[in-house]
């Protein structure tokens, strides 16, 4: 009987005192797995600041969230302004840490380990609601939108809203591929990454079978992926460790017949990585015996073959196999495409955003994360108008003191500029001006043309954010910040300029600040490339990559979940039981 009262009091104590978690971890795994306590949750933000609660009485205004992914999770974390009326729509009630997806296809980790239930992490937060449904259709007109229940489809609701934060991600994209759809599987999704270990394993059980000709055993053990982005090359690389490190060992009749392939349209793997990293990845899969092809592109699929085309011949050729894993990007989903024609965007792709995050076309609409690109605004559409606000005395030229004076307006509005002048290693504007003009001094003017020509090179540096769970998670700090200080800033804005019209934005534009991306390629190896340019590949870049992914968990509970299925792998080996 004591002990069980112990018990119950040592657990509630834990359930009750996150820290006591957080602090019996840090000390197991710093006692035994070396640098694991590189912790350091990210947090962006300068100030948290949250506005004055507002007066009794006065109707809470109603934020709806659609999505509990990265973007989505990391605005509701954040948030803290408890005078809003939160509702979260999802036919998820969970948040997925997607980095772990290619470790649950095979076991590495488990999946219940890297999903942590959206009711744990908003349950300090009574503002907050949350209701496991699909949004279908945004009225953005009328404001509402309208959502269907998960477990009963004839179930349907509309919700109001006077702010809408659409945090839906994207679908995956088959590229209109014939026979993709039926026979592929995915990796986007957990399930995903469970139906995926459970088919790798029916493979292995299913080319053990007696009464089997070889030819088709070794057709049953061709593991092909559609796609060399990190993705796709992780993949690739977990089920490489899977087969040569348990597998082997298990079904030693049929090892000698399993082949991985992994298949890129453009003429190398992970382009988005310095040429150091690819270089060495492609070196590596070739020493592993995993077959790359680049330059082919997938035409077809059937049941039992895929079709491949070569860019550079055009000859194609097929491939029999077992398992064929897709990965080769996103698309939007049909719920935010008819949203797009609705706000006037029906031409575009990918649905458009100010640097606020803000729906072009709407003003209480918000859209960040996978589901929407930032559309930046280019120097030279505004030039007249900056130009005209940084002339102060109205003189039609400007002086050195006039450019300088605006040019840290021009960088906040236009971060295309900062990033020109550091590439091209200027100081100043006064260095830009220089380059273009030649000879500046302190008293020199400039016209409105000579200004032009200055700047006429700075809109090249655009670049549109990648589809990450970085900047997805980031947009949402930064938009949760925007609501918690809506207030203050709305009296006190403390944006730049506004060059087109009169006065000062409420907030400053969102910045995204990259910090660094892994490529794990298998046995213990990891390719990192990191700001300013610093490249780590190897065994201690694989270090990095468990404590930088530790310490990125959402909770202290997957986080300690998280760690132990590591420390199974490397005592025990990953578990091949088909359930
Ligand atoms: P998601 O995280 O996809 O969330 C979308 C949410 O919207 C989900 O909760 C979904 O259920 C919900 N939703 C869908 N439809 C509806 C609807 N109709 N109504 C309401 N809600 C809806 N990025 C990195 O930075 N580093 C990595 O290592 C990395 N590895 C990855 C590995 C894999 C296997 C995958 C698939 C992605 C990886 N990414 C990585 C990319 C990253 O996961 C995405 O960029 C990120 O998830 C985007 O966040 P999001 O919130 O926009 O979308
Ligand atoms: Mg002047």
């Amino acid at each position: 009987m004591n002990g069980f009262n112990f018990y119950e009091k040592f657990s509630k104590n834990f359930r009750e005192h996150p820290y006591l978690t957080r602090t019996l971890i840090v000390c197991a795994v710093s006692g035994g797995g070396g640098g694991l306590v590189a912790y350091s949750e990210g947090n962006l933000l300068s100030g948290s600041k949250v506005d004055k609660l507002p007066e009794a009485g006065k109707p809470k205004k109603k934020v709806v969230v659609l999505g509990t992914g990265w973007a989505g999770i990391s605005f509701l974390k954040n948030l803290k302004n408890p005078s809003y009326d939160v509702q979260v729509i999802s036919p998820r009630n969970y948040f997925a840490f997607t980095p772990l997806l290619p470790s649950v296809t095979v076991g590495t980790v488990e999946a219940r380990s890297v999903v942590e239930p959206v009711r744990n992490i908003v349950k300090k937060k009574e503002n907050i609601n949350f209701w496991e449904a699909e949004c279908f259709k945004i009225d953005a007109e009328n404001k509402k939108v309208y959502c269907r229940s998960v477990t009963n489809e004839k179930e349907e609701f509309v919700v109001d809203y006077d702010y809408l934060v659409v945090a839906m991600g994207a679908r995956v994209n088959t590229f209109n591929t014939p026979g993709v759809e039926e026979n592929c599987l995915y990796l986007k999704e957990v399930e995903d990454a469970k139906k995926i270990r459970r088919a790798v394993i029916d493979c292995f059980e299913k080319a053990s079978l007696p009464n089997m000709s070889d030819e088709e055993r070794k057709r049953i053990l061709q593991f092909v992926v559609v796609g060399g982005g990190p993705t796709g090359v992780e993949f690739a690389a977990e089920l490489h460790d899977f087969v040569s490190e348990d597998l082997v060992k298990l079904y030693p009749s049929v090892k000698d017949l399993v082949k991985i392939s992994l298949l890129e349209a453009t003429d190398h793997i992970l382009n988005m990585f310095d040429k150091r990293i690819t270089t060495f990845a492609e070196e590596k899969f070739h020493r592993d015996g995993i077959d790359l092809k680049t330059g082919s592109m997938v035409v077809k699929v059937t049941d039992k073959e895929i079709s491949t085309k070569e860019i550079k011949t055009g000859n194609t050729s097929t491939i029999p196999y077992g398992l064929a894993v897709w990965s080769t990007g996103i698309a939007t989903r049909p719920v935010v495409t008819d949203f797009m024609k609705q706000v006037g965007q029906a031409n575009r792709r990918v649905l458009a955003t100010d640097e606020w995050l803000r729906v072009e076309g709407t003003n209480s609409i918000y859209a960040l994360g996978d589901c929407a690109t930032i559309n930046q605004r280019k120097v030279m559409e505004d030039i007249s108008s900056i130009f005209k606000k940084a002339d102060q005395d109205n003189s039609g030229t400007l002086t050195v003191k006039e450019a300088q004076a605006a040019l840290k307006d021009i960088c906040a509005r236009y971060p295309q500029v900062e990033l020109y002048l550091k590439t091209k290693n200027l100081k100043s504007f006064v260095d830009l001006l220089k380059q273009s003009k030649g000879d500046v001094k302190e008293s020199s003017e400039f016209n409105i043309e000579e200004f032009k020509s200055a700047l006429s090179q700075v809109d090249s540096q655009m670049k549109n954010l990648p589809a990450t769970a970085q900047v997805a998670a980031q947009q949402g700090t930064y938009l949760a910040d925007c609501f918690n200080r809506m207030d203050e800033c709305e009296k006190k804005p403390e944006g730049p300029l506004r060059f087109r019209e009169s006065g000062r934005h409420r907030f400053r534009p969102f910045r995204y600040k990259h910090l660094g991306q892994f490529a794990p390629l298998g046995g213990e190896q990891t390719a990192a490339q990191l700001p300013g340019d610093w490249i780590s590949i190897g065994h201690s870049a694989q270090w990095l990559w468990y404590s930088v992914y530790a310490s990125k968990q959402v909770s202290w509970r997957t986080r300690s979940l998280v760690v132990s299925d590591w420390m199974r792998r490397f005592i025990f080996g990953r578990d091949s039981s088909q359930i």
